[in-house]
């Protein structure tokens, strides 16, 4: 079943605890395609960068099984460039540096090939440019899952809230529900955020797992406890993409089902953090991959006796 992203395809610079980097390549549909490239054979991607951007890359991509032929790129303009600083704890870090470039004036295209998507993850990027791929698409796929950042909703609150109607499933983290739904309680969140629109929501919690939410059912997912978390960027992505990888290659989407790809998308979340960027995406094996899940299935697993008089 054909997997359609959308998602900034990027340059980022960043500085951990852990070390710096100069310019390498990152973006959130870069992140969720690798991601979601060891759950699918073939799948589609919308986005554009300068004529900066490394050819190689775009290879690597394409030899990941990604189409690359709605990714534009724009002689004489430069690919959008992102710089990020993690505080000591990993689980916060600011924005340094957004620079939109090729990004401000992106007007995505939809070839006819993508035409066939049952599966759409709108990676974080312009709510407008989100849902102008939505209104080109002439049928409406089996899911269309979301991501988005605050940054969105400090400068584009009214293009976000209609995209956000335009969706099945919105995955975001639990600051940024806080800030769209303007109430603390996530569960209270939750349900407000729902009546703008999706069905399903997840809240993503960093190193405190996810929630995932259908209808009256909540599900809440650790995340690994891991030794090092060397480079958080792309992790929200990676996890998006494994999420949707699994739900694209098993075509399932009851409760059950949803729980298990929550699950395969915080295993290659997991991955993600171990080194800088797209490193470790690019390296990964099947092996390796339903190791790390069964780790997952054994944290969480435990038999119990009720014994309340
Ligand atoms: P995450 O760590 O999952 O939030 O994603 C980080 C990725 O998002 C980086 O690789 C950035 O290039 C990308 N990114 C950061 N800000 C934006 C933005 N405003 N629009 C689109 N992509 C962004």
């Amino acid at each position: 079943m054909s997997l359609l992203t959308v998602g900034s395809v990027a340059f980022d610079a960043i500085e951990t605890p852990y070390g710096k980097t100069d310019k390498i390549v990152g973006g959130a549909g870069t992140f969720i395609s690798l991601a979601s490239s060891y759950f699918v054979d073939r799948q589609n991607i919308i986005s554009v960068v300068g004529d900066d951007f490394p050819k190689d890359t775009i290879k690597d991509l394409n030899s990941r099984g990604i189409n690359t032929l709605g990714l534009q790129v724009k002689e004489g303009e430069k690919t959008f460039f992102w710089s990020g600083k993690y505080h000591n704890d990993m689980n916060s870090r600011d924005t340094l540096i957004t620079e939109l470039n090729v990004l401000e004036n992106f007007d995505p295209v939809v070839p006819n090939d993508y035409q066939d998507s049952d599966y759409v993850m709108l990676g974080n990027l312009s709510p407008l440019v989100q849902s102008t791929v939505i209104e080109r698409l002439k049928n409406r796929p089996k899911l269309i899952a979301m991501d988005t950042m605050n940054f969105w909703m400090d400068i584009a609150m009214n293009d976000l809230t209609k995209t956000i109607s335009m969706v099945d499933l919105l995955i975001i983290n639990d600051e940024e529900a806080r800030q769209l739904s303007g109430e603390y309680s996530l569960i209270k969140a939750a349900q407000i955020i729902r009546d703008m629109g999706p069905k399903i929501l997840i809240i993503k919690k960093g190193e405190h797992g996810a929630l995932l939410f259908v209808n009256d059912d909540v599900f809440y997912a650790p995340a690994l406890p891991l030794e090092e978390v060397f480079d958080p960027t792309g992790a929200g992505d990676t996890f998006a993409g494994g999420f949707m990888g699994y739900i694209a290659s098993t075509h399932d989407l009851s409760f059950e089902n949803l729980k298990r790809a929550v699950i395969y998308g915080s295993a290659m979340a997991s991955f993600c953090v171990e080194k800088f960027g797209t490193q470790r995406l690019l390296e990964l094996d099947k092996e390796e991959i339903s190791n790390r899940v069964n780790q997952f299935v054994k944290l969480a697993n435990f038999d119990m006796n009720l014994l309340v008089k």
